[in-house]
């Protein structure tokens, strides 16, 4: 059923079209507003330079455009973890060092949601991220689980791409609770109905799933987390992305030991390096499967030669 809705969405992709009716910016110029408020523009340049590595800066058009979104901000605080730990703080340093990390191994032009503790629409930020022309989305957020037996043991990593459907109960919860702050979506719309829409981006949706695995292994590699799978939910904030997009838990932050461990800036270093390199992995796979064959295989182009 789910693979004829998109055959008939990407035989109709005119749909895409209605996401901005979906989710219209609140008030005058949301480009503008967009810009004045987080800075887009001097992040860009920002991160142009590549950091201390002495890597030679690549050609504008070879530079992946990545963009990093930490969750939450401002009134929108996301959860509350073990001694008052605030996600949307810990997102905003992990995605400030990942940007480091982004620009200095891979010379990305790295872009930003947020610079600072602001509250920023999570509609607004996909709609941003499609405007920039970014080639990868990554959400970054922690966990938390509800009160109850399980709140301080709950640990590891989960990673996650868009769906119509969530994939079990724990990937419902955690929809439900980084889609609790959204506030643009008309009531009157069928969820379903923008979720399907966002489909019609089918191959950008394909290539997510292929992103999420290499984010998640790495991580779980790197870090030696408990694997808590790679899960598909309707987030909101991944809705309508014309890039391969997933969002990230890194941890939990109602765990006291995954807290500790989050808000300690070896370990925000060692996860924005394992997230870099995840992204970095992907983006390979990607060159390689566009590139010609005779790059591929390069003993059959000498024996063609040799043939001559
Ligand atoms: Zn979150």
């Amino acid at each position: 059923m789910r693979v004829l809705l998109a055959l008939v969405l990407v035989a109709f992709p005119a749909v895409a079209l209605a996401q901005d009716a979906a989710f219209p910016p609140s008030s005058g110029d949301a480009g503008e507003r967009a810009a004045a408020t987080t800075g887009v523009g001097a992040q860009a340049e920002a991160s142009d330079g590549v950091g201390g590595s002495g890597k030679p800066l690549l050609p504008a058009h070879e530079r992946p455009i990545v963009w990093v979104d930490p969750g939450h901000g401002g009134k929108m605080e996301g959860a509350v973890g073990h001694k008052g730990v605030l996600e949307k703080a810990v997102a905003l340093q992990i995605s400030k060092r990942l940007e480091e990390e982004l620009a200095r191994s891979l010379g990305a032009r790295v872009l930003l949601s947020r610079e600072g503790d602001q509250d920023v629409e999570l509609s607004e930020r996909m709609r941003r991220a499609n405007e920039a022309g970014a080639q990868v989305f990554v959400s970054v957020h922690c966990n938390a689980m509800p009160l109850g037996p399980t709140r301080a043991h709950a640990k590891g990593v989960e990673t996650y791409f868009l769906s119509a459907e969530a994939t079990g109960e724990q990937a419902r919860r955690v929809a439900a609770a980084e889609n609790a702050e959204a506030r643009k979506v008309k009531a009157s719309k069928d969820p379903l109905a923008n979720i399907l829409d966002d489909l019609a981006t089918t191959e950008a949706h394909r290539d997510a799933s292929a992103l999420a695995y290499a984010v998640h292994q790495q991580l779980i590699k790197d870090l030696g987390a408990t694997d808590r799978g790679v899960h598909q939910a309707p987030f909101i904030v991944l809705m309508g992305a014309q890039m391969p997009a997933v969002l990230v838990e890194v941890g939990f932050l109602t765990n006291p030991a995954e807290a500790a461990l989050l808000t300690d800036k070896e370990h925000q270093g060692k996860v924005a390096r394992s997230l870099a390199a995840g992204i970095a992995s992907w983006l390979d796979e990607v060159a390689r499967r566009r590139m010609p064959l005779e790059q591929l295989e390069p003993p059959v182009r000498q024996a063609e030669g040799g043939a001559r």
